[in-house]
């Protein structure tokens, strides 16, 4: 293609996936960005729509396999530093890029399942987060895009229930659209601190996932003032999390959607076949949680990609059926 790029300091270049995703993999992306604005944002789609360069949404890349090597007609593009927010409709609305962990410390025991959940807001209607009881589909109020082939009707709204939310499911999945915020159902919540904990969030990598836990776990669980109750519901889910030992590798989350049709979580599948602690290069099923596989060691997309394939290759022989990706793998220059 070889454009050459005009949008000076908004678009970076070689810019290393790895450290904008959660499992630390991924290789240089030829162009980059971070709008901190919705006009930054509408200035990058339009630099791609007149030069031809597709255009990868993402948010702190918690759910999200980046290549080894990038294509490099891709412009990658993280909404993580459009955080603002401000009330609508009586709800709170929350910009695309808000870190959703930050609802668990409002108060508000609907939001609780948000702790030490990793991503923003915008990725976890596009996805339908769940943990803990709590989906996002049921704290949402209006959500609000852009539509890539259509960016003449400017930002559109849609109702939760227009919004067809299943099982780690959503319309945003089959759409070009870009989610730039939604609303969630907040009277009443506590967040006058949430300004000051941006500041000092934007000087560490989130996407980190020790980075993560050290702040949205014992930074704000010492600096925001909670009630008893809510603190031990935040510290069973710490817990549970820790257990898992979900923070102490590079990971993307659970790898797989369950199969409730089958009715056995395909964690307990993986583990009845003998898979964890599989290795493959730097990346093992995990020891801890079989849905999870880990980067121990510098692992590459390819060995990730391997150990997938392998999971469902014997899920599928034993059980009858292939577990679907919950992790969205990005397709590069060696696949
Ligand atoms: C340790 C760990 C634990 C986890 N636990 C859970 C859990 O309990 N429950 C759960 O549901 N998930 C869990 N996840 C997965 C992850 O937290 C969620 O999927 C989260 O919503 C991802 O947010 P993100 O900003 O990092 O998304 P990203 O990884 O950046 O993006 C994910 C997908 O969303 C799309 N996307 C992102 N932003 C937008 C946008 N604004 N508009 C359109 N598309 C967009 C991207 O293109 C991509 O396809 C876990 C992950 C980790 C690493």
């Amino acid at each position: 293609m070889g454009a050459e790029l005009k949008l000076g300091k908004i678009i970076e270049k070689d810019v290393p996936l790895a450290e904008h995703c959660s499992y630390k993999i991924g290789g240089l992306a030829r162009f980059f960005a971070q709008p901190s604005s919705l006009q930054e944002l509408e200035k990058i789609i339009d630099y791609c729509q007149k030069t031809g360069l597709k255009l990868f949404i993402f948010g702190l890349g918690s759910n999200i396999l980046f290549p080894d090597r990038p294509d490099g007609e891709t412009l990658f593009v993280s909404l993580k530093k459009m955080v603002g927010w401000e009330k609508k409709n009586n709800n709170l609305f929350l910009e695309a890029g808000f870190p959703l962990s930050y609802l668990a410390y409002t108060g508000h025991p609907d939001f609780v399942f948000t702790h030490l959940l990793p991503g923003t807001l915008g990725a976890s209607v596009y996805i339908n987060a769940r943990c803990y009881e709590g989906e996002m589909s049921k704290i949402l109020g209006m959500v609000y895009y852009l539509d890539l082939k259509n960016l003449k009707a400017g930002i559109q709204e849609l109702e939760p229930k227009a919004c067809n939310f299943a099982y780690k499911e959503s319309i945003f999945q089959q759409k070009p659209w870009v989610i730039l915020g939604a609303e969630i159902k907040a009277e009443d919540i506590r967040h006058n601190w949430w300004r000051d904990e941006l500041e000092k969030a934007k000087k560490i990598n989130l996407a980190a996932l020790d980075n993560f836990f050290q702040y949205f776990g014992r930074g704000l669980f010492s600096r925001v003032k909670i009630g008893v109750e809510e603190k031990e519901k935040l510290q069973q889910i710490a817990a549970d999390r820790e257990k898992k030992k979900q923070f102490c590798y590079p990971s993307c989350g659970s790898v797989f959607r369950n199969n409730y049709e089958y009715g056995v979580p395909t964690g307990i599948l993986v583990e009845q076949l003998g898979l964890k602690g599989l290795t493959r290069g730097g990346a093992k099923i995990s020891p801890y949680h079989g849905n999870f596989i880990i980067n121990f060691d510098r692992a590459s997309s390819t060995d990730v990609k391997y150990l997938i394939q392998l999971v469902q290759d014997k899920v599928n022989n034993k059980f009858g059926f292939i577990p679907g990706p919950e992790v969205v793998i990005v397709n590069g220059q060696e696949s």
